[in-house]
């Protein structure tokens, strides 16, 4: 279940699942309402995706604006594909990237209000997390490597730490490849059946190759910690299929633009 809203040629994607909360400023961006031209085109967040430099900060402060967040208030993850989740505070706005001890960090989760986390993503998912009891916010970056190294459970874990009951968790799967577009061979096929042979359940063969659906493993993932079926929402929007929309590394045979998720509690 998704929703597409619009402010002027700003489009971002929320969920139903999350909407109900008036304290959650969050979104996830497509490619409209940016700058940037071709393969970029528009709302390109990635610096360093081979993009100018001056239309990702034209488009960075246009999505801030729109979804009305601070740039300053912003915390962004290090993605390398990682399980690995860090609880933030206020200390680490804006200066996290220079952190040294700040790497490899593919899933942030927080109790303090004005902290906006932030993801990167182009067919990788994002997992948004609230815990409307609790008032716990958490945002991870999902890929196949973090679908099978589970690091919605790590998120979950992170919650029930801090002081979550898992049941009352809610937790959205952004736009990312479907089971439609999600391609491997032999070798990632084994990965996940080494790792859970549950996951056979969530595969099928076509030809040569293994499709697997990673929106139903992070949802098995997070149901196994936890968490209500009720609770989870999957989008169920493929980046691949609707590469108008968004970008897709795969789509796009790595020459694309990022997009980005983002959740602040007021
Ligand atoms: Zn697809």
């Amino acid at each position: 279940m998704y929703k597409i809203n619009r402010i002027d040629d700003f489009e971002f994607i929320s969920f139903p699942i999350l909407d109900e909360y008036s304290n959650l400023v969050y979104g996830f961006t497509t490619r409209k309402g940016g700058v940037s031209k071709g393969n970029y085109a528009t709302m390109n967040i990635g610096f360093g995706t081979g993009d100018s430099e001056e239309n990702v900060s034209n488009n960075y402060r246009i999505m801030a604006e729109k979804l009305n967040i601070k740039i300053e208030d912003i915390v962004e993850t290090d993605q390398k594909h990682t399980n690995n989740i860090r609880y933030v505070t206020e200390k680490y706005k804006g200066r996290a990237m220079m952190d040294p001890e700040y790497t490899e960090i593919d899933g942030l989760y927080t109790d303090r209000k004005n902290l906006a986390l932030m993801t990167f993503h182009a067919d990788c998912s994002g997992v948004f997390f609230y815990d409307p009891v609790q008032k716990i916010i958490g945002l991870a970056h999902a890929g196949w490597r973090g679908t099978v190294t589970n690091i919605v459970g790590a998120m979950v874990r992170g919650f029930v730490k801090l002081r979550s009951n898992p049941t009352h968790i809610k937790a959205a799967i952004g736009p990312s490849l479907g089971q439609c577009c999600f391609e491997v061979d032999e070798d990632v096929k084994e990965l996940f059946l080494q790792t859970n042979i549950k996951f056979k359940e969530f595969m099928v063969t076509r030809g040569e190759k293994y499709h697997f659906d990673l929106w139903e493993i992070n949802k098995y993932n997070m149901l196994k910690e936890g968490m209500k079926e009720e609770n989870i929402s999957i989008s169920g929007l493929c980046t691949k299929c609707n590469n108008d929309l968004f970008f897709s590394h795969r789509g796009q045979k790595g020459v694309r633009g990022l997009m980005a998720g983002l959740i602040m509690m007021k």
